[in-house]
Parts: structure tokens; C-alpha cells; sequence
């Protein structure tokens, strides 16, 4: 009963907040929204992997994934409230609530105890269904950050026992990290998703067995995987989820007359970045253009009412396109790797990696994160309005300016 009455206060509080960053526009009004996020994409992972493109084709430049392409184009700011270098949790705060804060808080404000309002509560109140979407686990940081509040990041069981109260039409991920608390004694996650009237449903098979209009659905990976995140595109086997296939069933279970806003994750480019595994960082940046193609043809459906924004939530690693003096980049060296580094990776396979960087000449400076702008690339609807530089906050803050006029 206290928690539901902190959480009714929260939602009262926050979202007057909220509220008061909204802006009227003449701009087309789309109904339809995609919110791209390749977590630590900085815009060398979308040079490489595109000249990797070009060069597997034997050609010399540059090859498209999918959204590069797209007709507006900026550059955001990143700093969180008390960095210039952000982590995943301050940015996606950012990106989902127009307001700053520390790193490793979610939603919660520096002063630990205001709390603020993602858009998707405003939004869904407003008549909008909602999907939150990630290729890892949906209490992590990035998704955590678009229905949840808590002072840490790190708090899984505490982000992830908040999703089954807001009603949201869609969930998926690999699952919850601690679906039953860290210490195995809180109430089951997935139970209360079920007590909410969820589906739960697992897998690459029941993904495509998804009947369209079907209901709120929670769509995690089978029970005999990995439930902390979906494997690597460079890993994978042939009955794996994978983004792709979320951005299908969240397009089958969101799409209605009344439009819809979707945050969809690339987690693991991120990951393989931590890592500084370069030939990683291609396939995930490849899987994730995959799984914006699908938004895009969906936005051909309806091009006059869908808007798609695929941005980064910051840069990691520092990666850079060119080393050492020379004015050559080989990215076909990264296919000598046929896998994911393994975790934890020994001292020689990080060896034989920065051997294939040295090859690649490519090189990175950390196994952080970095503070350079990310890049922002809108189709569609409304998309003029993320043309320029802007910080991370305005992009809630436009987004709601479009799907919840004065
Ligand atoms: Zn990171």
C-alpha cells in the first residue's frame, strides 16, 4: 500500500514536471514514434562498420546501413548532470525525461529524492501504446530508464519489479537479471507481469507467433538461455531471439489507430565496445540497421504518421579510424574473428585482438565511455525538428512537442 501510494505520488509529482517542458509546433505530427538507441554508437562505429561494408564488397569507401541515409541529420550532447563523460543510465534519464542527472542514477534527480517522469507515462496517458525494447535485460539501464525511477542503476530487481504497474503494451529483452531479487526472496517479477495481465512469451518461436493486436506481452528469451542479455549477432545460433525479430513483434503488438511510441535498444554495441572487440562492434552495428529496416518499412506504410530517430546514448571505447601515422583503415581484417571476446577474456585473446586493431588501423583509447558528440538520424514525420545540434534532453522534450500538442 506505501509503495503504491509513493508511486501514485511519484507519477503526480513527476509528471507536472514533465509538463513543463512542452512546446507547441507547427511541425507534421507523426503518431507513430521510434526511438532508436545503439547504446555507445559513436559515429566511428557507424564509419567502420560501413566501410567494412564497402570493403567485404571489394570496394574502396563507404557502403549504408540503414539509417545514414536518413534526410535529417545532428549531433547531441551527452554530459550527464555531474560528468562530461555520461554513463548508459544518466543519458537514457536524459533521453527520456528531458532532464539531467548524476551518472549511475535512473530518473531519480541529483538530490536523490525528486523524481522525474520518462514520456512514455505522459504518452500512454495520452493514448499511445507503448513498447520498451532492448536486445539486453529490460531492467538494465537504457530501458530501465523509459518506465522505471531509482537512485541506482544497479538496482535490478527494484527497476525491474516497476514494469508490471505501468500498464505499458510491450516489454522485451533477454528477461530480468534478478527476477526474483538478488537474494532470491521478493516477489516474482514475471508474476506480477502475469497478475497484471501480461503475456509472457519466450523465444524466436514465440516471436513469430506473435498474432498481431495480441494483447499486453512481455517477450524475454526461452528459459534455457542466458537471460542477461541476447547473444551477440556474431555468436548467435539459428533459434536465438534477436533484435530484428523484437522490432517485429513490437510493431505487431503496438500498431493501432492511435499511434505509438517505441524505445528500442541496441545494448550490446556498447558491450562489445567495453571490450574494444572491433570486429564485434560491426556485427551489432549491422544487427541493430537490421532492425531499424523494419521500422522503415513500416514509415513506407505510413510515411505521412511515422517518425524513426536512431541516436546513441554516448561513444565508448574512443575508438578511431586511422593509427600510428598512417592514412589507411583495413577493416576486413576484423574477419579474421568468427566470435565474441570471451568473458572474462584472457590476457592473450585481448593480445590477439589488438593485433587485429594494429592490422584493421584502428585503434581505441579506454574501455569506458567517451564524451563526444553521437550522432542523430530522423525519417519521417516531424523529422525536421532533430536537424542541428541539440542536447540530449531536447529529444524527449521534441518528441513530446509533436505527439502531445497544447
Ligand atoms: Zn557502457
Amino acid at each position: 500500500m506505501k509503495r503504491n501510494f509513493i508511486f501514485s505520488a511519484w507519477l503526480l509529482c513527476s509528471f507536472f514536471l514533465f509538463f513543463g517542458c512542452r512546446t507547441t509546433t507547427d511541425a507534421p505530427r507523426p503518431k507513430y514514434v521510434f526511438l532508436f538507441i545503439g547504446d555507445g554508437m559513436g559515429l566511428a562505429y557507424v564509419t567502420l562498420t560501413e566501410t567494412w561494408l564497402a570493403a567485404r564488397d571489394g570496394e574502396h569507401g563507404s557502403g549504408n546501413v540503414s539509417f545514414t541515409s536518413f534526410p535529417v541529420t545532428g549531433l547531441v550532447t551527452t554530459h550527464s548532470a555531474n560528468r562530461l563523460v555520461t554513463c548508459s543510465s544518466a543519458a537514457a534519464t536524459a533521453m527520456s525525461t528531458g532532464y539531467k542527472t548524476n551518472n549511475s542514477m535512473m530518473c531519480v534527480a541529483p538530490d536523490t529524492t525528486t523524481t522525474y517522469t520518462p514520456l512514455t507515462y505522459p504518452l500512454h496517458k495520452a493514448g499511445y501504446r507503448i513498447g520498451v525494447a532492448t536486445n539486453v535485460s529490460i531492467d538494465h539501464a537504457t530501458p530501465g530508464a523509459f518506465y522505471a525511477h531509482s537512485v541506482s542503476r544497479n538496482r535490478y530487481y527494484d527497476i525491474g519489479s516497476q514494469a508490471a504497474a505501468t500498464g505499458f503494451e510491450f516489454f522485451a529483452g533477454s528477461g530480468f537479471i534478478y527476477p526474483v531479487g538478488r537474494e532470491n526472496d521478493q516477489p516474482d517479477v514475471y508474476r506480477q507481469l502475469a497478475d497484471a495481465g501480461y503475456r509472457i512469451v519466450r523465444g524466436r518461436d514465440g516471436a513469430l507467433q506473435l498474432a498481431p493486436d495480441a494483447g499486453k506481452t512481455v517477450l524475454v528469451q526461452n528459459e534455457d538461455k542466458n537471460t542477461h542479455a541476447l547473444p551477440y549477432a556474431i555468436d548467435r545460433s539459428d533459434d536465438d531471439l534477436t533484435l530484428p525479430l523484437i522490432t517485429q513483434a513490437a510493431i505487431r503488438i503496438l500498431d493501432n489507430p492511435n499511434g505509438f511510441f517505441a524505445m528500442i535498444e541496441g545494448g550490446k554495441i556498447d558491450w562489445a565496445g567495453h571490450d574494444n572487440d572491433g570486429a564485434t562492434v560491426i556485427r551489432e552495428v549491422l544487427d541493430f540497421s537490421d532492425a531499424v529496416a523494419i521500422a522503415v518499412e513500416f514509415c513506407k506504410q505510413r510515411p505521412d504518421e511515422t517518425l524513426i530517430l536512431v541516436t546513441a546514448d554516448h561513444e565508448t571505447g574512443g575508438l578511431s579510424l586511422g593509427r600510428d601515422g598512417s592514412y589507411t583503415l583495413r577493416p576486413t581484417a576484423y574477419d579474421e574473428r568468427t566470435h565474441s571476446m570471451a568473458y572474462p577474456a584472457t590476457e592473450e585473446e585481448r593480445e590477439a585482438v589488438r593485433e587485429i586493431d594494429k592490422k584493421a588501423h584502428v585503434a581505441w583509447t579506454t574501455r569506458g565511455h567517451t564524451g563526444i558528440m553521437v550522432p542523430i538520424y530522423a525519417l519521417g514525420a516531424g523529422s525536421e525538428r532533430f536537424a542541428g545540434k541539440l542536447d540530449n534532453t531536447e529529444i524527449p522534450q521534441r518528441i513530446c512537442a509533436l505527439l502531445l500538442p497544447e
